[in-house]
């Protein structure tokens, strides 16, 4: 029967093992019955998953997720929780606590191994000082994943969320828009951890496209165009594209593909949606442009 989500029952786990928090993992544990099981089902975790879990903690969330999912990954960086983990988890028999920087695992063989190739579900709490490199490099891998849902700092998931016009837009909300369908399933207070952060936070769904909202003909070359545009968000789009060390072309091949998707050339990157960058992407990908 899960019963860390109790704050008395983690505070006596923690008295046990004289555990000291590492600022370095950005933990913070969860201390909500609440939060806890309303992660779990906004995650739809069922009987038929298998869940990576990324930073379990004292596996709190992690007697949660044993309870509703087929088999548990627990990913856990800090070997000073493992022998923590393998009391507080000794009743479940369908997890496995793998001691390893998440951002080191291969999630693809994770999954092929653990779970013959099939799709997964992320769930986690996440360390904030990592959440982008973590959750970028979930998309990236091409791995099979169904889904993320993640507990993230409140500014982050409004970030992942928005779109043109909003001040949060930026590079992650159309790396994240290109893979996924961002949902935030609920606010959560500082109170509900242990420590407090001193930031606020959100449970965000992402639900991964079976194929991308946009055709990309160079998925790297959208990208890098997407990051210049944001790395000089006060610049011009076009001006933006022709400073970037790693875009090959010329101020007018960037002047003909901004005219040629209908836009002014005094345009902000800022302003383009994913489907723009992408059409401007697949101009300037044509073999006669740049390189
Ligand atoms: N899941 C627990 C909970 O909700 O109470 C703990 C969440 S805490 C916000 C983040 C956890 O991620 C910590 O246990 C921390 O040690 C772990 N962590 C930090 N960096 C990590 C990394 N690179 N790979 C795996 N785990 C990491």
């Amino acid at each position: 029967m899960a019963y860390l989500g109790e704050p008395h029952r983690t505070v006596a786990v923690l008295q046990k093992y004289n555990f000291h928090f590492q600022k370095k993992f950005g933990q913070n544990f969860l201390i909500d019955t609440h939060v806890l099981e309303r992660i779990i089902k906004e995650a739809g975790v069922t009987k038929d998953d298998f869940v990576i879990e990324i930073g379990p903690g004292i596996g709190t969330m992690t007697q949660y997720l044993c309870e509703s999912a087929g088999r548990v990954a627990a990913v856990e960086i800090d070997k000073n929780l493992i022998p923590i983990l393998h009391d507080t988890l000794r009743e479940y028999e369908n997890v496995e606590i793998i001691n390893e920087d998440i951002l080191k695992v291969d999630i693809s063989v994770l999954a092929r191994e653990k779970n013959d190739g099939k799709p997964v579900k992320v769930v986690a709490n996440l360390p904030y000082y990592i959440t982008t490199p973590i959750i970028m490099g979930l998309f990236e891998s091409h791995a099979p994943i169904e889904s993320i849902t993640v507990m993230v700092q409140r500014e982050v998931a409004e970030r992942m969320q928005c779109g043109p016009g909003s001040k949060d837009y930026g590079a992650l909300s159309l790396a994240v828009q290109y893979y996924a369908r961002p949902q935030i399933v609920a606010n959560v207070p500082p109170n509900c951890f242990l420590p407090r952060p001193n930031v606020g936070s959100a449970v965000i769904r992402l639900t991964k496209h079976d194929q991308p909202p946009v055709e990309a003909m160079d998925e790297s070359l959208m990208f890098r165009l997407i990051r210049a545009s944001f790395n000089q968000r006060r610049k011009t789009l076009v001006n933006s594209l022709k400073n970037a060390s790693d875009l090959p072309f010329s101020k007018e091949q960037i002047e003909d593909a901004v005219t040629a998707i209908g836009k002014s050339l005094t345009i902000r990157g800022e302003a383009l949606t994913l489907a723009e960058f992408s059409a401007l992407a697949n101009i300037l990908c044509r073999p006669n442009v740049g390189r």
